[in-house]
């Protein structure tokens, strides 16, 4: 069928008896959005991720809601709510614990806003009422099948105007419409497909792997925000590992991310995937990591590979610091990560390398606990410490004084003023700093 066929077809409708999605496992902030739209007059959908999720079983990450009303007419019907965006105008409606989006429904295959660090054109005019459309038309200007499904309030059915049911059913990520035509549109569409498979396990359809196999470098015109924004999704949904795996295996690793790539290739790539696998299982014990942390960790086996080739002994604190500085600043701009993120990450792999050899004093467990990249370096300490069983004697040196530090209780690891015997044993320092190298406890 072609395109243009496609699209005159009807929708397949299930009503609410033919299909599984239960209010039940909704949030109740969106169901009140829907249902005062639908009672205003307005059609109120949810649309986009929810709708495959509760399909799938799964729980999804947020409800958003698709609506003919436009956003002032969206605003009208509620006390909380606020409009942004630049070109497709949001409302996001505030509740105690969430944020509802509400979008109004339009016709341009445009990829979605990005809030922060949003590269949108600043000259770009206000929506235009034709760039709002059809319901069919938002289903349309999606990304993938299985992205582009509606449930409608008014029945409880599940509209969809794509072929999501049938994908959803095969386990197929599938572009609406042609892959090429939709990757040049968009280009990054190729990273969210691999993403989606990986999440869902699902396969990529050939003629989408083969457009990906042909066109991954084009991935290198998108906006580094919106690359950047993509790799922290992947990076934190407890599937990590395959959807970098999936990266990789696709060739888009090395143009987003050439330093993890390297380490994929090259003699690295245990570390890196270990790395990943133990962040998902952070994921599925629920225990949050930073998104620096995360960051990190795509750049952490180059790191570590760097500081092996300086020999046994860490490399000294200027040395660490120019080489974390140079493997780190084209990554930071190449990826917008802001000023400060790029800090920390910087500033993390320095503390880093304290923590791998045991602490000095209690001064020196002080310093390190009080700097703003410590949480950072912490929980890159301990991932590395599973994943690589040689950074385990340093870290276990450093828990018991760390908790007692974060616990305010400066004063236990401080330790004795240093008396005539501390002074004794104190060296003098010759050739300045190298006496204070520490001995690396191994690299990986
Ligand atoms: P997640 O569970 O990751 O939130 P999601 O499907 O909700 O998955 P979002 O990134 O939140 O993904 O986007 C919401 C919806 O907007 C998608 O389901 C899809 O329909 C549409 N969408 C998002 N990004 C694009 C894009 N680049 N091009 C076209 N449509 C997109
Ligand atoms: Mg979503």
């Amino acid at each position: 069928m072609s395109e243009a066929e496609q699209r005159q077809a009807e929708p397949r409708v299930l009503a609410r008896a033919d299909h599984t999605i239960s209010r039940a496992a909704m949030s109740p902030n969106a169901l009140k959005v829907l249902y005062r739209l639908h009672g205003a007059g307005f059609l109120a959908y949810l649309v986009g991720g929810a709708v495959r999720d509760l399909l799938l079983g799964r729980k999804p990450k947020d409800f958003d809601i698709g609506t003919n009303a436009r956003p002032q007419q969206v605003r009208q019907c509620f006390r909380n709510a606020r409009i942004i965006g630049r070109r497709f105008r949001l409302v996001m409606v505030r509740f105690a614990s969430e944020i509802v989006e509400v979008a109004t429904f339009r016709r341009s295959p445009d990829p979605p806003e990005i809030e922060e660090g949003e590269t949108a054109d600043v000259l770009a005019p206000t929506p235009d009422a034709d760039e709002y459309g059809t319901p069919e038309e938002d289903a349309w200007r999606r990304d993938f099948t299985v992205n582009g499904l509606f449930y409608d309030i008014a029945d409880f059915s599940v509209i969809d105007h794509v072929g999501g049911l049938a994908d959803l059913d095969a386990g197929v990520i599938r572009t609406i419409g042609p892959p090429r035509l939709r990757f040049d549109e968009d280009p990054v569409r190729m990273m969210r497909a691999v993403e989606y498979a990986a999440r869902l396990g699902f396969r990529l359809d050939d003629e989408l792997a083969d457009a990906t196999a042909s066109m991954h470098s084009e991935i290198r015109r998108a906006a580094p925000a919106r690359i950047a924004y993509e790799l922290l999704e992947s990076l934190k949904g407890g599937s990590a590992l395959r959807i970098f795996r999936g990266l990789e295996e696709a060739s888009l690793l090395g143009h987003i991310v050439p330093e993890a790539h390297e380490a994929a290739v090259g003699g690295n790539g245990t570390i890196l995937w270990s790395l990943l696998a133990a962040a998902d299982e952070r994921y599925r014990k629920e225990e949050k990591l930073g998104e620096e942390t995360l960051l990190a960790l795509l750049f952490l086996p180059q790191f570590l590979a760097a500081l092996q080739t300086a020999g046994d002994r860490l490399p000294r604190a200027g040395d660490i610091e120019r080489l974390a500085r140079e493997q780190l600043e084209t990554a930071m701009l190449r990826l917008a990560i802001s000023h400060y993120r790029g800090h920390i990450v910087r500033a993390g792999f320095l503390l880093l390398t304290r923590l791998m050899v045991p602490p000095r004093s209690g001064k020196h467990v002080l310093r390190t606990v009080r700097h703003e990249a410590f949480a950072t370096a912490w929980q890159v300490m301990h991932l590395l410490a599973e994943v690589d069983g040689r950074y385990g004697s340093a870290l276990v040196a450093w828990e018991q004084p760390v908790r007692q530090a974060l616990e305010g209780r400066a004063h236990a690891i401080e330790g004795p003023k240093p008396g005539r015997e501390g002074e004794a044993r104190r060296r003098p320092r010759r050739g300045g700093r190298r006496h204070n190298r520490p001995k690396a406890t191994g690299g990986a």
